[in-house]
């Protein structure tokens, strides 16, 4: 990797010493032997005709099937292709944050393996940066009728929740699929955020950005590796890096049973003076478990926070690159 001082930008491209590279594909790839020969089949012809140089920087987060071997083979006749082993599956942020940190060109795009974000918008996305001289492009999807109902329904919700949290800044149905300046790049390089949520800190960092709209394609191949309780970490995650707001819920909702709690006791302490007594089970149990239920939930989001705090102090790498075809070569 080139240290600080070695690399600089020149023009479009982002000059690393000895070889310079306009544009750089980061895809982070888990289990995807059979979407991979499509996505080498479409996203070459299109890179090749950009006539400039670029690379692909393929992450292999950890996969269990063909992928690696099959990454070897295409790498023997497509020298641009460049393989970044993780020593263990990671998650798909964390493989994108290697893919970055290692990509070395001018401008990145990272786009998944299984071909949902059409390559062909690529030459689009550059030109728009270079033309309206964006760092940032975003695919935003406007139609997702081939992700199932569920699937809409939920990511509907996170970005309603996600722009109500953490801002209107985040644009909404802008996946993985974007484009992104060196200058952005190395930005997020030097952020000490542990789990790295891009659609919400890339908006945050407020670089000039465009957009790009496409539909959104089916899998072209094996399953989705976005199983609910992904889905569920992801949310929980996104929310505690870019909101305070739910603790501040917990204590709203804490002096809202107060006020509660006393006009209860007022009105059992008169009904008592009065001489009269209640039967009071059901109301004793609803109050118990309500209240119960009330100060787990906070507990639990408290819970949340202090969870990113300890991974925070950890300071642990979010990967760990076992190899890099490019280490083969180094470029400085
Ligand atoms: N992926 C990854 N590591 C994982 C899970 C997924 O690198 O632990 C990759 C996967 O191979 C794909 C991309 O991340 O290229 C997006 O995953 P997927 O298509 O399964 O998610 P979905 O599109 O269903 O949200
Ligand atoms: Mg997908």
């Amino acid at each position: 990797m080139p240290g600080p001082g070695a690399s600089r930008i020149i023009g479009a491209v982002y000059d690393t010493g000895t070889e310079s590279v306009a544009l750089s594909i980061v895809v982070p790839i888990f289990n995807e032997e059979e979407a991979l020969p499509v996505l080498a089949a479409r996203l070459r012809p299109i890179l090749d005709g950009g006539g400039e140089p670029y690379e692909v920087v393929a992450v292999d987060d950890g996969s269990t099937d063909g992928t690696a071997r099959l990454l070897e083979d295409l790498r023997t006749v497509w020298p641009q292709l460049r393989i970044v082993t993780l020593r263990r599956n990671s998650g798909h942020q964390a493989a994108l944050t290697a893919g970055l940190h290692r990509s070395l060109g001018a401008y990145v795009i990272s786009i998944d393996a299984d071909l949902q974000d059409p390559p062909e918008l690529i030459p689009d996305m550059l030109a728009l940066a270079r033309a309206d001289g964006l760092d940032i492009v975003y695919g935003i999807r406007t139609d997702r009728s081939a992700d199932s109902g569920f699937k809409r329904r939920t990511a509907a919700a996170y970005y309603w929740l996600m722009r109500r949290l953490a801002g209107s800044y985040v644009p909404a149905q802008a996946g993985d699929f974007r484009l992104l300046s060196r200058a952005v790049v190395e930005t997020l390089k030097t952020l000490p955020d542990q789990q790295q949520i891009y659609r919400l800190l890339i908006p945050w960092l407020g670089f000039p950005g465009g957009q790009i709209t496409y539909q959104r394609a089916e899998r072209v191949a094996g399953a989705t590796k976005y199983p609910l309780h992904k889905m569920v970490l992801l949310a929980l995650d996104s929310v505690t890096s870019f909101s305070a707001v739910p603790l501040r819920l917990a204590t709203a909702i804490g002096a809202f049973s107060l006020v509660l709690c006393l006009a209860f006791l007022t009105w059992a302490l008169t009904v008592y003076a009065m001489g009269r007594t209640l039967p009071g089970w059901t109301s004793l149990i609803i109050t118990v478990l309500f209240f119960g239920a009330v100060q787990l939930f906070c507990l639990g989001m408290l819970g949340e926070y202090v969870a990113r705090i300890y991974t925070a102090v950890q300071a642990r790498p979010t990967y760990s690159v076992a190899s890099d075809t490019q280490d083969d070569h180094p470029r400085q």
